[in-house]
C-alpha cells in the first residue's frame, strides 16, 4: 500500500481537513482560486520525476523528448493567449519571475521605481524586506488623494531619480492601470518597464482588463490567481527585443533556478488552454460583476471602499471610519467560515499586522458558482458582522447565524463536484 493514509496519518488528516476547509469555507482572498481537476492531475503526475535543465531542444539531460513537447505547448498557448512573442514558463513562482527580470535588466545598486507595499504594490516591487528593496536602490510611488495611482508622482520621481526599471502592477488595487502612461514615463527617462500582472492576468486573458503586453518591455505573472492554474510564474514579452529575451532566458536558468518543474509546466499548459475557452471569458466577466455587486452593498451600508469602487476582481474595504481593525474583522469573519485577509488601507492608523482594512476578491467564489445574487447576500452577511463589531458588541450570535447560511451555500455550491 503506497497511499499517504496509513503511512502518515497526521499528515493525511491535515490534508483531508484542508480539503474539507476549502469546501466548507467561503474564500474571498483575492489571490486565491481553485485549480481545475486537469491542473491537479498534471501536478500530481510522473512529470515531477524529470530533470530538464535548459530549454526545449537544448537540454543538459537526456530523455527530455516528451517534456519538451509539454514545455513547447505551454509556451505556444501562452503566446496565443496573451499575444506575446516571447514566453518563459520556467519560473517557479511570481517572485521568482520578478527576480529573474531584475537579474536580466538591472544590476545590484541600480535604481528601480515601484509601487509601495502600503499603496497596493508587491514585496518584489522594491519593499525593504525583499531582494528588490535590499539589493537595489528602490524608490516607491503611491496613491493620490482620490486613492488612485499618482501618475504625476511617478513621472516626477522618475525624472528625479532616473530609475533603470519602473515596475507597474499590484496586489491590492481595484482600478484600471494606465499601462501606456507608465511606458511613456519609462521612455522619457530611458527606463525599462516591467508590468507585474499577477493579480489581473486572468482578466487580461479574457479581455476584461487592459493588456499590458503592448506597452511593457517585460510582463510577469503568477498563474494561480485569476488565471486559475497551478501555483507558479511566467514571463512574457511582446517587445520583440532579442537582447532582452536572451538576458531573460539566462536569468531564469541558470541565473536563478536549476531544473524546471515539468509537472507544473504541464499544468501551466492546461491553464493557458483552459483560459482560451469561451467559458473562461464568461467566468472573468462574472468575477468583475460580482466584485462590483459586493462593493455596492458595502457602500450602501455605509462602508468605505478604497478608491470608491472596483473595476477588477477585488477591492479594499476601509474600516477606519468604523474604528474596527482588520485583524478583528478577519477573525470574526473567519469564525463564520468566511476567509478574507486584513490589509492596510491609505492613512491607516494601525500597524501592518493589525490594519484597518480587508481585501476582498471574487475569483474563488465565482469558480465555485457564486453569481451576483450569492455575492450580494454574502456582502450583506459580512456587513451584519461588521456592524456588530463597530458597535463594540459581542459578535458570537451573529457569527453563528451567518455560519449557518455559509454552510447552506457551500453545500449547495461545492468546489469540486
Ligand atoms: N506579484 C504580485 C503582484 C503578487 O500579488 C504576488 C503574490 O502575492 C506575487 C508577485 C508573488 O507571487 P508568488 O507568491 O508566486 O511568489
Amino acid at each position: 500500500d503506497m497511499t499517504i493514509a496509513g503511512f502518515d496519518d497526521v499528515l493525511f488528516d491535515a490534508m483531508q481537513k484542508e480539503v474539507g476547509r476549502q469546501e466548507a469555507h467561503i474564500e474571498l482572498i483575492a489571490s486565491e482560486n481553485y485549480a481545475s481537476p486537469r491542473v491537479l492531475e498534471a501536478q500530481g503526475s510522473q512529470l515531477t520525476n524529470k530533470y530538464a535543465e535548459g530549454y526545449p531542444g537544448k537540454r543538459y539531460y537526456g530523455g527530455c523528448e516528451f517534456v519538451d513537447i509539454a514545455e513547447n505547448l505551454a509556451i505556444d498557448y501562452a503566446k496565443e493567449l496573451f499575444g506575446a512573442t516571447y514566453v518563459n514558463v520556467q519560473p517557479h513562482s511570481g517572485s521568482q519571475a520578478n527576480s529573474a527580470v531584475f537579474q536580466a535588466l538591472v544590476k545590484p545598486g541600480d535604481t528601480i521605481l515601484g509601487m509601495s507595499l502600503d499603496a497596493g504594490g508587491h514585496l518584489t516591487h522594491g519593499a525593504k524586506p525583499s531582494f528588490s528593496g535590499k539589493h537595489y536602490n528602490a524608490i516607491q510611488y503611491g496613491l493620490n488623494d482620490q486613492e488612485l495611482i499618482d501618475y504625476d508622482q511617478v513621472a516626477q520621481l522618475a525624472r528625479e531619480h532616473k530609475p533603470k526599471m519602473i515596475i507597474a502592477g499590484f496586489s491590492a488595487y481595484s482600478q484600471i492601470v494606465d499601462w501606456a502612461k507608465f511606458r511613456e514615463i519609462a521612455d522619457e527617462v530611458g527606463a525599462y518597464l516591467l508590468v507585474d500582472m499577477a493579480h489581473v492576468s486572468g482578466l487580461v486573458a479574457a479581455g476584461v482588463y487592459p493588456s499590458p503586453l503592448p506597452h511593457a518591455h517585460v510582463v510577469t505573472s503568477t498563474t494561480h490567481k485569476t488565471l486559475r492554474g497551478p501555483r507558479s510564474g511566467v514571463i512574457l514579452s511582446a517587445e520583440n527585443d532579442a537582447d532582452i529575451e536572451k538576458k531573460l532566458q539566462s536569468a531564469v536558468f541558470p541565473g536563478g533556478q536549476g531544473g524546471p518543474l515539468m509537472h507544473v509546466i504541464a499544468a501551466k499548459a492546461i491553464c493557458f488552454k483552459e483560459a482560451m475557452a469561451p467559458e473562461f471569458k464568461t467566468y472573468q466577466q462574472q468575477v468583475v460583476k460580482s466584485a462590483k455587486a459586493m462593493a455596492k452593498v458595502f457602500i450602501d451600508r455605509g462602508y468605505d471602499i478604497v478608491s470608491g469602487g472596483t473595476e477588477d476582481h477585488l477591492f479594499l474595504l476601509s474600516l477606519i471610519k468604523q474604528g474596527v481593525t482588520g485583524k478583528d474583522a478577519d477573525a470574526a469573519l473567519g469564525r463564520a467560515h468566511i476567509t478574507v485577509n486584513k490589509n492596510a488601507v491609505p492613512n491607516d492608523p494601525q500597524s501592518p499586522f493589525v490594519t484597518s482594512g480587508l481585501r476582498i476578491g471574487t475569483p474563488a467564489v465565482t469558480t465555485r458558482g457564486f453569481g451576483e445574487e450569492e455575492c450580494t447576500q454574502l456582502a450583506g452577511w459580512i456587513c451584519d458582522i461588521l456592524d456588530v463589531l463597530a458597535k463594540g458588541e459581542d459578535t458570537s450570535a451573529i457569527e453563528a447565524k451567518v455560519l449557518d447560511k455559509v454552510a447552506e451555500v457551500c453545500t449547495r455550491l461545492p468546489v469540486y463536484k
